[in-house]
């Protein structure tokens, strides 16, 4: 129940305020997705958009909150989501893209509701706390790890490395050192970068399944023993050797890194939303989409409780309710190819669905723009009429866009990506970086978006 809940949760939270009720209810929303997903544009509009509701009509509680406010957060150790610096960054007078995630970070946002129902007028008014926790969705991927030995994940890493771009130059690396030498810092250091260095090319090269998730995005850890290991050929791995010290580091990362990722932040959220770049995949091709479909099923694997035990005892009785699937930047599409980027969505991650089942949480597929930075318009050519978005692009130049139709069939698009076939979705998909436009806000609106409040009111809807 709720009271229970709220209870529970302040005694949990050891840094909250005294003075904060112990039965004001907690609702903890994650917020995750691959690296440019979309997570901070996200969360900062999100936020601006509950602080003024005027773009929220599909909110159903917004008609009961008489306030919203920003709290400091309760947990005292995690950093807090730069929420102020990267609104003036979208909303400024230059407005520009923020810095995206690339740790955890928290930020609480309070509620005064007034309580519907028959009870309407003999309940006073109720505070309901939302805490928004967002985390790099590749750090979700470093669950896989967890029952892999070293030697099954360093012979994984070297039977991707032969197929994916900058694979060679660590292949060739890993083949000039002999593993039984003595444990060496700087052989270590050198193999760890170039370990790093291939993934940033796999991840440049579109592939989304770049773990482990902490070489990517190292968080406050970067530079420390258990952040520098890299897979070495099978090797008799003597005392004191470099392979010995791989592997000691690799079981520290799990132990240090990954698990303690797990209990502190992700065992106790409530509501998830997980954001998906589609359009950038279906844009970087066929091999791109194929990727992201298998890491996006790996990825949600962690909400399938029962799957690893460690995690389950991590866990305990607490499940995530309700997840959200969202493709972001559908502002770059006219709305007449929502339908199609939503539908698309939802096939991509059905087997995934299927697979973890997420014991009976809510799902649902939204195509979402957390900051619209375009608007319709349509491009005459000779007889027809396209349906295209205009924007500003970073140089400044206004222009408008018709990046072609998504296919109707999304079932048609995932088989033809698993075939490998590079025959859909050519040409102008490359262009769409659009900046954000500047605005002038009425007072009561939030950021323009679509479908945030739609979004909002699945995830939160039912408890305001
Ligand atoms: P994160 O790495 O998941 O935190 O991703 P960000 O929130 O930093 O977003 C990555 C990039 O995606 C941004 O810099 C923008 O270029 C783009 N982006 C994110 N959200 C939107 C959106 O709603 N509309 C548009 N047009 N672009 C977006």
């Amino acid at each position: 129940s709720d009271l229970a809940d709220g209870l529970t949760r302040r005694i949990e939270g050891l840094g909250s305020s005294v003075s904060e009720s112990l039965f004001e209810p907690v609702i903890r929303l994650g917020v995750t997705g691959l690296s440019r997903a979309g997570k901070t544009v996200f969360i900062t509009s999100l936020v601006a958009n509950l602080l003024d509701r005027g773009r929220m009509p599909a909110l159903t509680g917004q008609s009961r909150i008489r306030a919203a406010f920003l709290q400091p957060q309760p947990d005292d150790t995690v950093p807090r989501f730069a929420y102020e610096s990267h609104l003036a960054a979208l909303t400024g007078p230059d407005p520009h893209w923020p810095e995206g995630t690339g740790a955890v970070s928290q930020l609480r946002l309070s509620f005064r509701v007034q309580p519907g129902g028959l009870l309407a007028g003999m309940r006073g008014m109720r505070t309901v706390h939302l805490d928004i926790v967002d985390y790099p969705g590749e750090w979700l991927l470093d669950l896989g790890l967890m029952e892999k030995s070293y030697r099954q994940w360093a012979d994984e890493a070297f039977a991707r490395l032969s197929t994916r771009p900058g694979g060679a130059d660590y292949l060739a690396l890993a083949r000039q050192t002999d593993p039984d030498q003595r444990h060496d810092e700087p052989v270590a250091d050198r193999l760890a970068q170039g370990f790093t260095a291939y993934l940033h090319s796999a991840k440049d090269a579109g592939f989304s399944d770049c773990s482990p998730g902490r070489f990517l995005l190292p968080g406050e850890k970067a530079g420390s023993p258990a952040l520098t290991f890299a897979p070495l050929p099978p090797s008799a791995s003597p005392r004191g050797s470099l392979a010995r010290e791989m592997e000691r580091r690799y079981d520290a990362y799990k132990r240090e890194i990954v698990r303690p990722f797990f209990r502190d932040h992700f065992a106790r959220i409530d509501r998830q939303v997980v954001l998906v770049d589609v359009l950038s995949a279906i844009h970087a091709g066929p091999a791109a989409l194929e990727d992201l479909r298998q890491t996006m099923a790996d990825i949600l694997t962690a909400f399938r409780p029962g799957r690893a035990s460690w995690l389950t005892s991590l866990i305990g009785g607490h499940r995530v309710e309700r997840i959200l699937f969202a493709a972001t930047k559908a502002d770059h599409l006219h709305h007449s190819q929502h339908a199609r980027l939503a539908n698309i969505t939802q096939a991509l991650l059905r087997e995934a669905r299927d697979r973890a089942d997420f014991a009976g949480a809510e799902t649902q597929a939204l195509a979402i723009a957390a900051l619209r930075a375009t608007t319709e318009a349509d491009i005459s050519q000779g007889e027809t009429v396209l349906p295209a978005v205009r924007g500003r692009l970073p140089d400044g130049r206004n222009v408008a866009l018709y990046p072609g139709e998504l296919p109707d069939d999304p079932a048609q698009l995932l088989s033809s990506a698993r075939r490998g076939r590079e025959d859909w979705l050519a040409g102008d998909y490359s262009i769409m970086d659009f900046a954000p436009a500047p605005l002038a806000l009425r007072p009561g609106d939030g950021p323009p978006h679509i479908r945030l409040d739609r979004a909002a009111e699945f995830l939160l809807g039912d408890r305001l």
